[in-house]
């Protein structure tokens, strides 16, 4: 199926949260091409989620309509080339990049909206706030300068369980709930990928970064970072 096909299928299936919300699809676009990615935008996609800064630069004018996520891993010295062309920084998992994102946007004039990462499966191999620091965290961030919190992103281990996962989404969807009767206006939990964005929506995630399911598997023989 086309990527179009694709997009268009996923779109009229998708169904509304546990919550009754309505569910934002973000496209993972790592190592696809402007055209492809395009394409997607022309059948329906709202809004695109690069994880790399070169991949995103490379890219950034041929791709229109759609709105501007970061979602990987981001380094303090790359933050500049993203300020004011990004509409929301998915991955803000530490202090030294929200200090940098802070300073960059303020000498911008920019305000940047950001959600908090949040480390939820403990995993040392992913970034993230740990879950008990999260909701200070994102208090603390959304009162400083240049930044404006917009909620949650996690992403979930690796496991069979089930039931563990479900009990991962709920958790998160607490802290969210919990952080909006402080922060009104945050209004993204942003859980789910091809491989489990069903169990998330299914336990109260609105927000979701699918690649493989639109796109087809990416193949890491050959990197097609000039898009
Ligand atoms: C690649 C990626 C996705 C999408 O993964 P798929 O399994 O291809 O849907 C979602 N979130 C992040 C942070 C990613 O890097």
């Amino acid at each position: 199926m086309s990527v179009r096909e694709n997009v268009t299928k996923f779109l009229s299936e998708m169904p509304r949260n546990a919550f009754g919300e309505q569910v934002k699809l973000v496209a993972a676009v790592k190592m696809q091409t402007a055209e492809a990615i395009n394409e997607a935008i022309a059948a329906g996609v709202e809004a695109i989620g690069d994880n790399h800064v070169q991949e995103f630069r490379e890219k950034y004018d041929r791709i229109a309509g759609a709105e501007r996520h970061f979602i990987g891993h981001l380094q303090t010295n790359k933050v500049k080339y993203l300020i004011g062309k990004t509409d929301l920084y998915q991955s803000l998992d530490r202090p030294e990049l929200a200090e940098e994102l802070s300073r960059r946007s303020v000498r911008a004039g920019v305000a940047s909206s950001v959600l908090v990462q949040v480390n939820i499966g403990c995993e040392e191999s992913k970034g993230g706030y740990a879950f008990e620091e999260a909701m200070d965290a994102a208090q603390a961030l959304d009162g400083t300068e240049g930044l404006l919190v917009k909620g949650y992103m996690a992403m979930l281990p690796i496991s069979e369980d089930e039931g563990y996962l479900r009990a991962l989404v709920q958790k998160m969807r607490s802290l969210y709930d919990e952080t909006k009767r402080v922060l009104p206006h945050i209004e993204y939990l942003s859980m789910g990928m091809s491989g489990d964005w069903k169990l998330c929506v299914e336990n109260g995630s609105n927000m979701i970064r699918i690649g493989t399911t639109l796109f087809g598997a990416r193949d890491y023989s050959q990197k097609q970072t000039q898009g």
